[in-house]
């Protein structure tokens, strides 16, 4: 199937966007190193930029989860991959994502963050899709709500193309 990608949020808007929230988590975390924990592939690219502005001391680290496959809809389910390397136990830890669509993976692993008792857990998220939620999550940090459209690049792909594309891009199928 053929697609074409066109702008949604252009790379000025994202990177000035990306700052305002770092300085918004800067702040709410004062005096606090913060853990930044990032799902990957998507979610590495935003954690990222977001680090080199975030003015509190910070950690990060990774972890693995399959969500979606190839396609466009979510599996529904989460099953670890990768664990962190770091015990989150007693940390201020900060859930970095690219996109919450249904919130199913999120509830997940907030659920199972939960469990190893970290001191404060928070989710910051590049994009959100509202209207396709189905399990109430709370995020903390949004940097965009986006409409119900398949997104590309700032590290998500379609068929794991386009995460390196620096601006947000609705993908249409021809
Ligand atoms: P949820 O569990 O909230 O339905 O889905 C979260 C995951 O689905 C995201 O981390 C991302 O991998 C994938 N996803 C949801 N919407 C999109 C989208 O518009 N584009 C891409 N590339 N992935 C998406």
């Amino acid at each position: 199937m053929a697609e074409k990608v066109s702008v949604l949020i252009a790379e000025e808007e994202v990177n000035a966007r990306i700052r305002e929230l770092a300085a918004i988590i800067s702040k709410d975390y004062e005096g606090k190193q913060l853990h930044l924990v990032c799902v990957l592939k998507g979610g590495a690219y935003f954690m990222i930029e977001l680090a080199k502005y975030i003015t509190v001391p910070v950690v990060i680290d990774f972890m693995s989860v399959s969500s979606y496959g190839s396609g466009t809809t979510s599996a529904g389910r989460v099953k670890i991959l990768k664990d962190l390397d770091e015990p989150v136990q007693g940390k201020d830890v900060l859930i970095v994502e690219d996109i919450v669509d249904s919130g199913r993976t999120l509830s997940c692993l907030k659920t199972m963050f939960e469990s190893r008792e970290p001191a404060s857990l928070s989710i910051c998220t590049l994009l959100d899709k509202p209207s396709r939620r189905e399990v109430e999550v709370d995020v903390e940090y949004v940097g965009f709500e986006i409409p119900d459209a398949f997104v590309v690049g700032c590290g998500l792909d379609f068929d794991q193309r386009y995460r390196n594309f620096p601006y947000v891009g609705v993908v249409e199928f021809e």
